[in-house]
């Protein structure tokens, strides 16, 4: 609470200050707040893609140059207002990103960011081909009439994009983006919609950048491709994000003021030597403080992220209404002769699978034996080779992961994917709003989760600072918001305490008396013998044993998978 009155009366100030300075003082120094505050609103849209979304982008020029055109264009060709002409720009900018995002946001790492840089000199060339622009010589236009109102305008709209990401942080989309780019995959597990959640901020993005393009066009009067497209303002952009804070909301601002006045500042004085300090100062920064000033504040705790809402004040740990409970008779998952072959390997073959409302199906087998990759085909996150799968009485269509974890299939991962900047308390909520669209009912259902497996109290925390069994805890909480029929457990218990295995216990018998059918993989079957009803045992791909656990654990095939490279040995030994 005290960390937003400061974030509040600081931005308030700043925006005051600079609104004053901007009326009262000379057309230079209106000049150069207008130059910051177009920096700051560069760099706020560059930190949507590269730092909230993770996509380190050469190119968001594209969009910067775009709106410029597009505003310029519609106030000398369809005489438009300049206020409908920003908006223009930034509608513009959103046509442009939306199948751009649909293509592009497919590349990954420095392929993303070689991309971008190539659709910059696209259009930087298609512009200067173009006689509607006046070609390489570019196009002039009615400028704004009074440099001191133009310089507010642009303070106002960076604070507006300072407040829209503020806000984008403390709401759900903010929250799936995060996700997102702590890891894709765990998100789709928690039912997230990845792709058109990136697309999504990739258009913001894109819109940010065209209103910062619209305004330069209405600030200058005059534009040509190559100050348009220039790839010096990329650089900056990137420049002030990493040295500001990456992936915080104060970033932008922080090094966009910092890195604009000073540049600007240094060319008054020093012109030759700018380049050189800013150059060092380049160096110094990503040296000193890798990921900027702000994420380094953020690590001390000072002006940290506030986790996206909280739960409700009274928890119960008990279900609110009971759901309908299901046919226990009638299997709710019934795999038919799954199979996948990877390269020469034929990972799982032939593998038949039922699963039943309020009953454990322990899946054991060797290392390597394909229950993970089995785990994998029935959650979409592979797809099979040959068979099919019955869910829920329906033959089940090629699905993305997070439509079958929406629609009631939930998993966990062997090894932990958790998200590493969201909280416990919003991991779990993650995944009850990927089921809830009402804000209180999601928020009362991961309260009531986190409650029952005993992690409600650190719901401040972030993974990093839970202990192994608790991450693994966490991690069938996500899975249990999400309400499934049917819960895929992939080791879940493994690492775990007694007393955090009792939890586990306790959290999944709740499920199943609810009607869940929970299907886990254990290395170690005591962790899970007094909850199964059943056990089937894989090796080499394929189904050697199934039945009651006594019956099966007594089998000689399943000794011999399991012990035969001993007993061999052992044979060796002896002979
Ligand atoms: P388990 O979970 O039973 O230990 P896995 O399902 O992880 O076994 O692996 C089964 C086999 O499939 C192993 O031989 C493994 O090397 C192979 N495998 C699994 N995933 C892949 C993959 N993505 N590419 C190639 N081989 C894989
Ligand atoms: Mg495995």
């Amino acid at each position: 609470m005290r960390d937003r009155l400061i974030e509040a009366v600081f931005l308030g100030t700043l925006l005051l200050l600079a609104l004053v300075i901007t009326r009262s003082g000379s057309a230079y120094l209106a000049q150069t707040l207008f130059n910051a505050g177009l920096a700051i609103l560069l760099a706020i849209g560059w930190n949507v893609i590269g730092g909230f979304t993770g996509y380190v982008s050469f190119g968001q020029v594209s969009f910067f140059g775009v709106g410029a055109y597009v505003a310029a264009l519609a106030t000398t060709r369809l005489a438009l207002p300049w206020p409908m002409a920003i908006a223009a720009a930034a509608l513009g900018a959103i046509i442009l990103a939306l199948p751009l995002g649909l293509i592009m946001l497919r590349l990954s790492g420095i392929f993303f960011a070689l991309g971008m840089f190539g659709l910059a000199r696209i259009l930087q060339i298609s512009v200067s081909a173009m006689r509607v622009t006046g070609g390489p010589m570019g196009m002039s236009f009615d400028a704004a009439e009074d440099p001191h109102i133009c310089a507010a305008v642009m303070l106002l709209v960076a604070a507006a994009a300072l407040a829209a990401t503020w806000l984008m942080l403390r709401s759900r989309f903010g929250l799936r983006l995060l996700a997102i780019r702590d890891d894709a995959v765990a998100a789709s597990a928690s039912g997230v919609h990845v792709w058109s959640v990136k697309v999504l901020a990739f258009c913001l993005s894109a819109a940010l950048a065209a209103v910062g393009g619209a305004l330069y066009a209405w600030n200058l009067g005059y534009l040509d491709p190559s100050s348009a497209f220039n790839g010096t303002i990329e650089l900056q952009s990137v420049l002030m994000v990493t040295a500001g804070g990456i992936g915080t909301v104060w970033g932008p601002l922080v090094g966009g003021a910092t890195i604009s006045v000073l540049s600007t500042f240094l060319w008054a004085r020093f012109p030759m030597e700018q380049q050189i300090v800013l150059g060092g100062l380049t160096i110094l920064i990503a040296v000193a403080m890798p990921g900027g000033a702000m994420a380094a504040l953020a690590r001390r705790g000072v002006l940290r992220r506030t986790p996206v809402w909280a739960p409700p004040p009274a928890v119960t740990a008990a279900p609110a209404t009971a759901p309908a409970m299901p046919d226990k008779r009638a299997p709710v998952l019934r795999c038919f002769n799954l199979g996948i072959r990877f390269g020469g390997v034929l990972a799982v073959k032939a593998v038949d699978l039922v699963a039943y409302p309020a009953e454990m199906l322990a899946v054991i087998g060797p290392n390597g034996a394909g229950k993970s990759t089995l785990f994998n085909l029935i959650s979409a996150f592979a797809r099979p080779a040959t068979g099919h799968i019955v869910f829920d009485g329906k033959r089940l269509p090629p699905l993305r992961p997070e439509r079958l974890a929406r629609s009631g299939i939930a998993r966990t991962f062997q090894t932990s994917r958790l998200f590493a900047s969201l909280t416990v308390w919003e991991t779990v909520l993650l995944a009850a709003l990927s089921l809830h669209r009402n804000r209180r009912r999601a928020r009362t259902e991961a309260a009531r989760i986190l409650a029952q497996v005993g992690l409600l109290e650190q719901w401040r925390e972030v993974p990093e600072t839970l202990p192994p069994g608790r991450q693994r805890l966490l991690e069938i909480a996500r899975a249990l918001a999400l309400q499934p029929k049917v819960l895929l457990l992939d080791e879940a218990m493994a690492g775990m305490s007694a007393e955090e295995i009792a939890r586990v216990h306790a959290a999944l018998r709740h499920a199943m008396a609810g009607g869940c059918a929970v299907v886990a993989i254990e290395h170690v079957l005591p962790a899970i013998a007094p909850l199964a009803a059943r056990v089937q045992v894989l090796d080499f791909g394929v189904t050697i044993a199934e039945g009651h656990p006594h019956a099966v654990l007594n089998d000689p095939a399943v000794i011999t998978a399991y012990l035969g490279v001993e007993l061999e040995d052992a044979a060796d030994v002896a002979a």
